[in-house]
């Protein structure tokens, strides 16, 4: 019998537009590890009106965070349910105190950081332009339309959406930035914080995918033994 694998903790970080999404889910098949994402678990618990459904929805609408005593207590629950896994936290903790009481909980084996230049990240959202009827996404430099403006298929126009318009993209990332920066100095003062820099998800990808393999062994190599 081999001996027990050995389980990896870990959380996730980035900005809005950093490709935390897509690293995920990257992460969680090429290692099995569970995905915890905070926002997720709220939309369910919002649409099963669950009690922390109904009291996180009111903070939310009002673009407030949940109380750190709701989070704490929601995520700790779903944590105990998948304790025989690796897992990686998403969304959570967002204030250092949601940090501490994790750590008082649970130990945490690395905080993964994902650092896409903020210019990178504007460019990146201000080119994107939808057809809302279809939901087609185009990009003006990387899937630019064959004529600027109109959708491909109905020649009817694009439309940019208010959340992706340059101002609006720059006060989402200083907020982040705000918010965030307290989290990541309390982990990076206890050493927890590997950084990984790259201005697309495929430059950073590999550099992930390194770092825990070192720790985690991937799935695929297991299926080639
Ligand atoms: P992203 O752009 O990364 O998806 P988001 O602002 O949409 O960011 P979600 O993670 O999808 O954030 O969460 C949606 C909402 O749920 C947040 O705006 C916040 O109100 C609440 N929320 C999520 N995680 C937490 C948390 N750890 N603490 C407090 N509130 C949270
Ligand atoms: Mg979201």
């Amino acid at each position: 019998m081999p001996a027990a694998a050995k389980l990896l903790r870990a959380i996730i970080m980035g900005a809005p537009g950093s490709g935390k999404g897509t690293i995920s889910s990257r992460i969680v098949q090429d290692f099995a590890m569970k995905h915890l994402s905070s926002g997720d678990l709220l939309r369910k618990q919002i649409h099963d009106k669950t009690a922390y459904g109904l009291t996180a929805k009111m903070y939310i609408e009002r673009g407030d965070l949940v109380p750190d005593q709701v989070m704490v207590r929601m995520i700790m629950y779903e944590l105990t349910s998948i304790h025989n896994s690796s897992w990686l936290l998403d969304g959570f903790p967002r204030t250092v105190e949601q940090a501490k009481a994790l750590l008082r909980d649970q130990p945490i084996d690395i905080v993964l950081n994902l650092r896409v230049p903020f210019d990178v990240i504007i460019d990146r959202i201000k080119g994107r332009w939808t057809h809302p009827q279809s939901g087609r996404i185009y990009h003006t430099e990387f899937n630019p339309p064959k004529e600027p403006g109109v959708d491909d298929v109905t020649g009817e126009p694009l439309m940019q959406r208010d959340d992706d318009k340059e101002e609006t993209v720059k006060a989402r990332l200083e907020h982040y930035r705000r918010l965030t920066h307290p989290v990541l100095q309390f982990f990076r003062n206890k050493g927890m914080v590997e950084e990984f820099t790259g201005n697309y998800s495929n430059e950073i990808w590999p550099l992930v995918h390194q770092s825990l393999s070192t720790q985690l062994k991937p799935l695929q190599y297991t299926r080639y033994e």
